[in-house]
């Protein structure tokens, strides 16, 4: 499955809660290119500019990244991806890369808050990890790319009739089970409860 949310919806967390509830790993983009600025590898200091200013890697890289990624064996039972694609042309590549690997998206579930509560929940996480892409224009920019550019992701995979959407916005806990109940949803089985 996917999960897409815009930043500070909290769509990491709750891929790490999923992926244990389904027995499926968690795969962030976000969180590999991290890796890689703080290894500093050569993807890392390519990915460092783009992610500091708010925009997308290119797809040159990012793709080629996650389709490395995905063809690693715990991948391989299926997975819950967070943070791509995010753009149309990304749809169209993983499209692509389940085809030549059989697999099929499941559901996709789509986190929505309002932009006033992702602003301010980004600024308090920017006081707490100094994530150097945590300031405010840099914030306001990432919410822009993803109005601009992912809600037309979302509507592709809403025409394929895999979308489910929660309300991002609440305890943690309650976040994680609207999730595994709309999931449950989509699938038409429930996914068991704690
Ligand atoms: P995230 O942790 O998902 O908010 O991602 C942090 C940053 O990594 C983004 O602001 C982008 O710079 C970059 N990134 C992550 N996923 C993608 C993607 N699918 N396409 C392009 N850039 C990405």
């Amino acid at each position: 499955m996917l999960i897409i949310g815009p930043p500070g919806s909290g769509k990491g967390t709750q891929a790490e809660r999923i992926s244990e509830r389904l027995g499926v790993v968690a795969i962030s983009t976000g969180d590999i290119f991290r890796a890689h600025v703080k290894g500093g590898t050569p993807l890392g200091v390519e990915a460092t500019r783009y992610m500091d200013a708010g925009d997308f890697v290119p797809d040159s890289v990012t793709n080629e990244m996650v389709r490395n990624r995905l063809s690693q064996d715990d991948a391989g039972n299926g997975f819950v991806l967070d943070g791509y694609p995010r753009t149309v042309a990304q749809v169209d590549y993983l499209d692509a890369i389940l085809a030549a690997g059989e697999q099929e998206l499941g559901v996709v579930l789509q986190l929505t808050a309002d932009d006033a509560e992702l602003v301010s929940r980004l600024l308090g996480r920017a006081r707490e990890t100094g994530r150097s892409d945590d300031n405010e224009s840099v914030i306001r920019h990432r919410l822009d790319l993803y109005h601009q550019q992912t809600e037309a992701v979302v509507a592709r995979y809403a025409g394929r009739g895999i979308l489910a959407q929660v309300d991002g916005i609440g305890g943690i806990d309650d976040v994680t089970d609207r999730v595994l109940a709309c999931i449950g949803n989509v699938l038409g089985a429930p996914v068991d409860g704690r």
